[in-house]
């Protein structure tokens, strides 16, 4: 089984788009007032079942342009997101707040039972009873796509492009093979996002490009940030600013996501070519989240997108076949020398034992201690072997705004910088 998500341009008059989403941001809306309200004079904090009754009781006179199951979804989306907020503090952040800003407009999701028929390449969505359904024409790709597999579709607001996108999630329904008859160890680190072995050979799979974005975010976001002290919150300048540091991170999140998944991609390859059918990934859900590292680490730690790539990977593996157990535990994984099984912090790239003097590639280590502690229980069973780069996404020569150090902390190489990033 796999689902995925297949995004393509919005072809709606604009308007029409608008009304749409500011419609399911007054349902939103109208579920988060209530609920705060509530709150705030019994001190009862309503479950979201009571919630979505009382809001279809108050609803009942105002007659809403959206789908029966659209206008559930707009409801759910508060509690989704109170949801989140739970989980973040439960894991300490105590500074993520419940939602509580109105929303202008908010994503429109159509459930399956929305989804009326396709046919011919064009979609049909409902919308309230008595209205025209919204005739989608799809792109000649996803022609073979059916009513059945089409599991929810989502009418999305591009902040980077400031244009309306479709978001159809499917799930094509199809169990493939069981593939390959090897096991092999990933570790997913932060200078080389993953290294991968099957005790054999071994492969890093490095990606400057990511590590250079991450770097110019930050830098970037804190110099909008300290431009924005210096205007009047609210005022026309301060909300241009706000708004450019949105559009900023929408590009970098898209660019790092289109990184990330070439990445899992190679990592995927690489196993399909060694005929793998198990990958053990390391644990690091349970890694500092940088709290008492240096301020650079932490920096680090805090960018390192080691969950995305995760995602990716298990669900890249899965559509090719291949099983992955990430609950291998990193513990001494990066420190234990594979010839002779002593401890060592190892400091740089490379691993150089001072107990027997071979010297390994740090993130094959890494991988080739997962892939023994997967198989044997224990560490130092697997040699970690001379890996091979590959690097899907830099391209060769081109300097990355990294590599230009010092240039890039004077003004005038500001534009160079933002080039040599492609903004
Ligand atoms: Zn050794």
């Amino acid at each position: 089984m796999s689902i995925r998500t297949f995004q393509f341009a919005c072809h709606l008059p604009s308007d029409v788009a608008d009304d749409l989403n500011a419609e399911s941001a007054r349902i939103y809306n109208a579920v988060m007032i209530e609920h705060w309200r509530i709150y705030r004079r019994h001190g009862i904090w309503l479950r979201q079942g009571d919630a979505e009754k009382l809001n279809d009781c108050y609803d009942s006179n105002i007659p809403s342009t959206l789908h029966a199951h659209s206008i559930d979804a707009a409801q759910q989306g508060f509690y989704k997101a109170c949801k989140t907020t739970h989980a973040l503090r439960h894991q300490g952040d105590e500074t993520v707040r419940f939602p509580y800003w109105r929303k202008n407009y908010r994503t429109t999701v159509w459930k399956n039972t929305g989804v009326y028929e396709i046919e011919n390449g064009v979609m049909q969505l409902s919308l309230a009873r008595g209205l025209e359904r919204l005739r989608v024409r799809l792109p000649s790709h996803l022609g073979w796509l059916n009513k059945a597999q089409t599991k929810e579709v989502r009418l999305v607001f591009d902040v980077a492009s400031r244009r309306y996108i479709w978001h159809v999630v499917v799930d094509d329904g199809i169990e493939p093979e069981p593939f390959g008859e090897f096991v092999a160890g990933v570790d997913l680190g932060e200078i080389h996002p993953a290294a991968i072995t099957d005790g054999r050979e071994a492969c890093v799979v490095s990606c400057r490009e990511l590590r250079a974005l991450n770097q110019y975010r930050n830098k970037r976001i804190a110099s909008i940030d300290a431009q924005l002290t210096r205007y009047r919150r609210g005022s026309r300048r301060w909300r241009r600013l706000r708004a450019r540091k949105a559009r900023f991170l929408t590009q970098c999140d898209h660019k790092q996501r289109d990184m990330e998944h070439k990445i899992a991609r190679e990592v995927i390859s690489w196993a399909q070519k060694h005929r793998v059918g198990l990958i053990a990934i390391g644990d690091v859900r349970d890694i500092a989240d940088g709290k008492g590292l240096g301020r650079v680490s932490q920096q680090k730690i805090a960018n390192w997108s080691h969950g995305t790539i995760r995602t990716y990977i298990k669900y890249k593996a899965a559509e090719a076949g291949i099983q992955v157990n990430d609950k291998v535990s990193e513990r001494y994984t990066s420190q234990t020398c594979p010839a002779c099984g002593q401890r060592h912090k190892p400091r740089g790239r490379i691993f150089t034992c001072p107990h027997c003097g071979r010297q390994f590639h740090r993130d094959v280590v890494g991988a080739a201690n997962i892939l023994s502690r997967y198989e044997f229980h224990e560490l130092g069973r697997y040699a970690a072997p001379e890996p091979k780069y590959r690097h899907p996404v830099d391209v060769r020569g081109k300097r990355s705004p990294a590599d230009t150090g010092e240039l890039a902390r004077s003004g005038e190489n500001r534009v160079r910088l933002e080039e040599a990033a492609g903004f």
